[in-house]
């Protein structure tokens, strides 16, 4: 069995990846996240008694509890998914994006490359620090092309900006240091468990309330959506037989544009409830994000080609599962409703 330290293992994504490492049972996960308004440990309680998961409060920023975790569960690895993940926050409070993404994945590079230089000659070898990343590092596509490993970096947010300059720090740690880094770029991720400030589930909810659904611009930004369960069966491909120093994008191959993924949810959410109204009258174009990036596609050929990876869950099959799993889940939505949140935001876009 390998230990693994997750760090925001309390969030979206590290939620729902956790679950999926401890339930192998291949894996012993240590879960580190300091628990911001993004992070809820109500999304692990199924776990709370296994034998091959802990959880500990603590910030990635903290680095020498980092160092302290990774020597007292004699770590084999670790996944960065801890972040500040909102678009439309780092436009409000960009500081608290520099000190997580940036300076609090440098603390936890350190801990790491300390911890890693310490260890035995086989553990040290098979080691990996897999730095869970995003396409939006790549700035924004016209109508034409995807990002491929090779695209150029071109933030255009606080928040890409903030995860390009984590990815060039982990780049520079595996070419100074040697420490064996993977860098990831996947696409919009959506399923259960999603803060629901973000768009799928904030969709939902405000269609079951029969709220206006607010949309920025023209709705016609694309964006490249993958089900989260795939991320997470990619993150564990890339751990387990990914090359040292190199970067993998992750992908759905299902590109739509953000007024069509509302209108599947609004038809959605009106079959599954029976409602004889039209959830999709109450969409309304609001003023649009500053900076928005209009297109965002994936090549993720290198992923399926080097390392046999395939996404599994049709865009279809995962919106269907999405929505029934929002609606028969309203007490998780209620836990998030903690430290002031309540479901309003600007407008409605994917940015993860
Ligand atoms: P999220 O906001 O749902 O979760 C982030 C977690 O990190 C939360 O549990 C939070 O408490 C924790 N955290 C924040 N600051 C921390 C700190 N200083 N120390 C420890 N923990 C801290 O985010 P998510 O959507 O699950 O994204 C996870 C990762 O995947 C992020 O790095 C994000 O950039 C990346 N990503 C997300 C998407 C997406 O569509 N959601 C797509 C590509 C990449």
């Amino acid at each position: 069995m390998r230990t693994i330290l997750i760090t925001g293992g309390a969030g979206f994504i590290g939620s729902n990846l956790v679950r999926q490492l401890v339930r192998s049972e291949q894996y012993r996960v240590i879960n580190v996240d300091k628990l911001t308004y993004a992070g809820n440990l109500f999304s692990l309680k199924d776990l709370e008694d296994s034998p091959n998961y802990t959880f500990v409060q603590g910030d990635i920023g903290d680095g020498m509890l980092m160092l302290d975790l990774l020597h007292r569960y004699q770590c084999d690895g670790v996944m960065n998914l801890a972040a500040e993940s909102h678009v439309d926050r780092s436009i409000g409070s960009p500081g608290d994006f520099v000190q997580t993404n940036v300076v609090g994945t440098y603390e936890l590079l350190e801990a790491t490359r300390e911890y890693w230089q310490s260890l035995a000659e086989e553990k040290s070898a098979n080691f990996r620090f897999i730095h869970v990343s995003t396409d939006e590092v790549f700035g924004s596509l016209g109508d034409e092309g995807a990002f491929t490993e090779s695209t150029p970096y071109s933030p255009n947010s606080p928040y890409s900006a903030s995860k390009a300059s984590s990815d060039h720090l982990v780049r520079a740690y595996h070419e100074t240091f040697a420490l064996p880094t993977i860098t990831t770029h996947c696409s919009n991720n959506y399923g259960p468990y999603q803060f629901p400030e973000k768009l799928i589930p904030l969709i939902i909810a405000k269609a079951v309330e029969g709220k206006p659904l607010p949309v920025y611009g023209t709705g016609l930004n694309v964006r490249d959506w993958l089900h989260v369960e795939d991320h997470c069966t990619a993150l564990r491909t890339i751990y387990e037989s990914g090359n040292v120093g190199e970067t993998y994008n992750i992908g759905g191959g299902t590109e739509k544009s953000n007024l069509d993924v509302v209108n599947i949810i609004c038809d959605t959410v009106d079959r599954l409830t029976g409602s004889s109204k039209k959830s999709s009258d109450k969409i309304e174009f609001v003023r649009d994000r500053p900076g928005h990036d209009f297109r965002y596609a994936i090549d993720c050929s290198k992923l399926n080609n080097d390392l046999g990876w395939q996404a599994a869950v049709s865009f279809e099959q995962g919106i269907e599962a999405t929505v029934k799993w929002y609606l028969a889940n309203s007490d998780w939505v209620e836990s998030t409703r903690k430290n002031g949140y309540d479901g309003q935001r600007l407008g409605i876009d994917a940015e993860g």
